[in-house]
């Protein structure tokens, strides 16, 4: 059996208008399982052997695929029976820390059981069966392993509070099981130990201990679409998006997009639930450099993919700070918390075409783009002043790809309590309109009222009350001064 022993080495080095449903990736099951099966067999190797005995079993946590997934490899090697369990911890469907919001809202729970139903049939299809049981994992693992006499639990390794809890939770109960020692196994005498709980690093494209520095020294620098749950969607994405369509050529030039599937990669939902490899993805870049070419979209890609690094990392340094409302500088403002401004905005029915349509995408798909994410933040924060952190909850309630480091890394530098040396970075809502939704097919998109009016007009409608800040802005608009715009490209 080929398991999931990859190929891949972990990286050692330093639009459509139409209101239609689009599926991300579009391809049909036959053609994904036929995309999954090419993907597994030029990354995976038979020649591995495995030698260990017992027990192991494999905790599955946000790292939800067959291929590249050292907890899996791991726990396959090391036994000679093999146990996978993902636990439905009712913890993330309570509500969210300061504001109560649902903590998984219900297009990332429906994401999330369609990348465990395609986990399990690709376990099946290698022998395994994947144990899905409802309960915390320190209820459920150490209860496991004490029913089958497992020597070793297997799991990818968390970086945020609420997941490092669970993992001290679960070693904990652990401690209470008592098993047979391997050596035991077919003795005469029998001689007991508890269970190790083995943690892996996985989730990033460069291996924490890769590093050139020490975590802790890391430098502070500067309708629509349906997303497909599951490792095969996410393995088809990347063949649809690289090599089927050839998007990765211009990834550059489309990537600040927000209409439709191909402006970017697509790739966060998978990412986040790790049914897609950070690795795996640097390879393909790789194969598709020397196969047909390499520029600076194929470059920029790695360079996103580097941010996210950047923010898993971020949170080991800074800790819980990313969480608090003065961010990891401490930063001390006067937020409000004005009920009905948060409301409007979390609705959608702010007036602001671009920010309501931005804010309805969310709450429809589940997903939006990175330009809307910066653009909306900014209005929260910066136009209406609000506490930036039930944006960031709101975000965590809806999005595909939430992630704890990447969501609050990312609303902190928004407003300007991030490490970020560049304090305001304020997004001019018309200057964004006028740059990247010139003719209003976004904001139609999303708000078919607007369709009757002039393109020109659909994002600024008569109607729209503008704030001080806006106007000013505005007025610098009206100038044609460039360099008077103060927000940055990410
Ligand atoms: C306020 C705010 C909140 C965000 N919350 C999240 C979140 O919870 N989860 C999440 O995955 N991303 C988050 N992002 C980052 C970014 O918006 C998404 O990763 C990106 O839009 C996903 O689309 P894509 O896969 O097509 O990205 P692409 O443009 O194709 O980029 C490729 C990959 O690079 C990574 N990436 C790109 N930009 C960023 C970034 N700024 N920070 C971290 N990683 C990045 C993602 O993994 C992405 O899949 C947030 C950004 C902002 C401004």
């Amino acid at each position: 059996m080929n398991l999931c022993t990859t190929k891949t080495e972990p990286v050692t080095t330093s639009s459509s208008s139409s209101s239609s449903m689009q599926y991300v990736p579009e391809q049909d099951s036959n053609k994904m399982e036929r995309v999954f099966n090419q993907t597994f067999q030029r990354y995976s190797s038979n020649n591995t052997k495995r030698t260990g005995k017992g027990t192991a079993i494999v905790w599955f946590r946000n790292d939800l695929r067959v291929l590249d997934n050292e907890a899996l490899y791991k726990a396959w090697i090391s036994s000679q029976t093999l146990l996978p369990v993902y636990c439905i911890d009712p913890r993330l469907f309570a509500t969210t820390h300061y504001f109560g919001f649902p903590k998984t809202g219900a297009l990332r729970a429906q994401f999330l059981l369609e990348c465990l139903a395609d986990l399990k049939k690709n376990l099946m299809k290698r022998g395994l069966d994947l144990l899905i049981q409802h309960g915390k994992p320190e209820d459920i693992i150490p209860s496991l392993a004490k029913a089958y006499g497992a020597h070793t639990v297997y799991a990818q390794k968390e970086t945020c509070s609420e997941e490092l809890n669970v993992e001290r939770s679960v070693s904990r109960c652990l401690q209470q099981v008592v098993v047979p020692s391997e050596e035991s196994a077919g003795a005469a005498t029998t001689s007991n130990r508890h269970p190790n709980l083995q943690f892996v690093w996985g989730t990033t494209m460069y291996h924490r201990d890769d590093l050139p520095f020490d975590v802790t020294c890391l430098p502070d620098v500067s309708k629509g679409m349906k997303f497909v749950g599951g490792e095969t969607a996410g393995l088809s994405r990347i063949y649809e998006y690289f090599w089927k369509k050839d998007l990765l050529k211009v990834y550059k030039e489309t990537r600040n997009g927000m209409l439709g599937p191909d402006y970017s990669t697509k790739f966060s939902p998978w990412l986040a639930s790790g049914s897609l490899s950070p690795r795996l993805i640097h390879e393909e870049v790789k194969r598709y450099e020397n196969e047909r070419q390499a520029n600076s979209s194929t470059y920029w890609v790695l360079f996103e993919l580097i941010w996210r690094d950047y923010f898993r990392f971020l949170s080991v340094k800074y800790g819980n700070s990313i969480f608090h409302i003065g961010g990891p500088r401490n930063i001390q403002h006067n937020w409000s918390q004005d009920k009905k401004l948060f409301e409007s905005w979390r609705d959608g029915c702010t007036g602001y075409p671009l920010i309501d349509a931005n804010m309805k995408e969310l709450s429809t798909t589940g997903f939006m783009s990175n330009r809307g994410r910066q653009i909306v933040c900014s209005f929260l924060v910066r136009d209406m002043g609000i506490d930036w952190r039930m944006g960031a909850e709101w975000f965590e309630t809806c999005l595909l790809d939430y992630d704890p480091c990447s969501n609050y890394g990312n609303w902190t530098y928004g407003s300007g309590v991030g490490n970020d040396p560049r304090e305001d970075r304020y997004f001019s809502i018309p200057k964004q309109a006028q740059t990247y939704d010139p003719e209003g097919e976004y904001v139609a998109y999303w708000l078919p009222q607007l369709r009757a009016i002039s393109k020109d007009k659909r994002n600024f409608p008569d109607t729209i009350r503008r704030t001080s800040r806006m106007v000013q802005e505005e007025v610098m608009i009206e100038d044609q001064t460039g360099d008077k715009f103060r927000e940055e490209e990410t």
